[in-house]
Parts: structure tokens; sequence; C-alpha cells
């Protein structure tokens, strides 16, 4: 298959199809995604040619942007999506944890946190090419999302960017990016990814660019997500029941604990 997922109709059903290949929170987003073709259905004919003739994806942009909205709010449903990010300041390992959290991608999850205007940072990913990095994309507030942007690093001996790919820990500090071949000197926290062929980086935004300049690359004072007490029975998840009906949450604490001996047998 060479598109990312396609919706089947199937007598009076769907069938979703992903493609096995992509990691999960990918998977996740395109089953959203294509569920959200299915409010379309009925009402656009082009559609249901595609499915009588054509194994091709259609490209109604219009109905593509809306589909992915209907993803972002699928999966990272707005009310609860917001509660949680404002529990977090803007850094690479927030993000990585909301992502977690909601099993989406960095892109997915950046998108819809400038999208809810949560935070005003820049997050960019590099990738490592050689001993170089380059900038794989960046997410700007109010910007998008931008694949390959003409970005580079100022000067990669003195680069907190490169001494996070070189040691593998997290760093912090001032200093200058090239963007479109012009000079900026940007507040920078940097975080190598667990497969240490890629940085993520997160640029302050104006309102929080802290007035005193930071030593470069001391990793202290890094923001820390709030504590969150177990509330499952050791697996990550609880269930609960509201309306008769059962659902499951993620626990949000950081280790789970097993409470087994605690109800007294007679
Ligand atoms: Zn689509
Ligand atoms: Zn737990």
């Amino acid at each position: 298959m060479e598109v990312e997922g396609r919706l089947l109709p199937q007598g009076r059903d769907f069938v979703i199809e992903l493609r096995k290949d992509r990691p999960r929170e990918r998977q996740n987003f395109t089953c959203a995604h294509e569920l959200g073709h299915t409010f379309f259905y009925d009402s656009v004919p082009t559609i249901k040619y595609r499915s009588l003739a054509s194994v091709e994806p259609h490209h109604d942009e219009q109905e593509e942007k809306l589909c992915n909205i209907a993803a972002a709010e699928l999966l990272m449903p707005a009310t609860i999506f917001s509660k949680i990010a404002n529990d977090f300041l803007p850094s690479p390992q927030s993000l990585q944890e909301i992502a977690r959290t909601f099993e989406t991608s960095l892109t997915a999850t950046v998108l819809r946190l400038h999208g809810l205007k949560l935070w005003d940072a820049t997050f960019i990913l590099w990738k490592r090419r050689g001993s170089a990095l380059t900038a794989a994309w960046i997410a700007r507030p109010n910007r998008g999302l931008t694949y390959f942007p003409p970005l580079a690093v100022g000067d990669a001996d003195s680069s907190g960017i490169y001494d996070a790919l070189r040691n593998g820990k997290t760093t912090v500090g001032e200093e200058w990016l090239t963007f479109q071949n012009q000079y900026r000197r940007c507040h920078v926290i940097s975080a190598c990814m667990s497969n240490s062929s890629a940085i993520l980086s997160c640029v302050a935004g104006h309102t929080h660019a802290p007035s005193k300049p930071t030593a470069p690359h001391t990793p202290a004072m890094l923001p820390l997500p709030l504590e969150y007490d177990c509330t499952c029975d050791g697996t990550g998840w609880r269930s609960f029941k509201k309306d008769g009906r059962s659902y499951a949450a993620r626990c949000r604490a950081a280790q789970h604990f097993t409470r087994c001996a605690d109800v007294p047998q007679d």
C-alpha cells in the first residue's frame, strides 16, 4: 500500500486499512484521519467513485485539512489536552512526555500545542548527517510546520545543540542560529533523542525569553512536569465507570504501584 492508510466501504460499514510499517503514533493519527473521512462519505460523490474504481487516495485539500483537524481533536481532545499541557513548561522533555501520553507524534503534538495557543515556543528536530546536524523540521507558533528549513547552528564548537549530541545530555543556553542566512540569538534547550541520532530543541518564544542570560550548557533549572500519584493498579491504566459505561484512562504517575495485599481476607 502506497498511502498511509485508506477507508474502504464494506456494505454499510467501513474498513480502515493502515500501513503496518509505520510508527504507532503515525498509525493512530492516520486511523483518526480516516475516521474523519467517514463524515464526508455520504455527502461527497467523488469519494464513492474512489471506492468503486480506484484505490488512489483522493486529494480534496479542504477535506484533508478538515480530517486532520478531526484527527487532532479525536486524539488530543482540546479540554483534556489543554489541562495536561498546562502542567508543563515548554521544553523538549515536556513535548516528548505529552506526545507519549497521547500516543501522538512529536509533530502532531506540537501543532496541537500551537493550534490551541498553549505554548509560545519554537521546536526544531535536528538529525545527524555524518558529524553535522541538519534541521529536519521546525514548528513555529502561528506558522505551522516546515520540513527541511533553511536553518543552521551558528558555531558548532560552542553550540549547546551539538553538545547535546556529543554528550547525550540536555543543554540549556544562549546561542546563535541562522535562519534564511540571518543570525538570531536564541535561548535554546536541547535534548538528545533516545536513538541518539537526533536532537530536539526548544527555542523560547519572546514572552518566555529570560531577561538574564543563562550560562551556556548548564542543564540546571529544567522545567519539570508536576508529579502525579499513581491511581491505577500497576498496569498504567485505570478503568472507571461513568453514565453506565466503562472507560479506561492512562495513569499519569511516573511510577505505578500494585495494590494487592491491602484488602484483608476473611
Ligand atoms: Zn485523507
Ligand atoms: Zn499508576
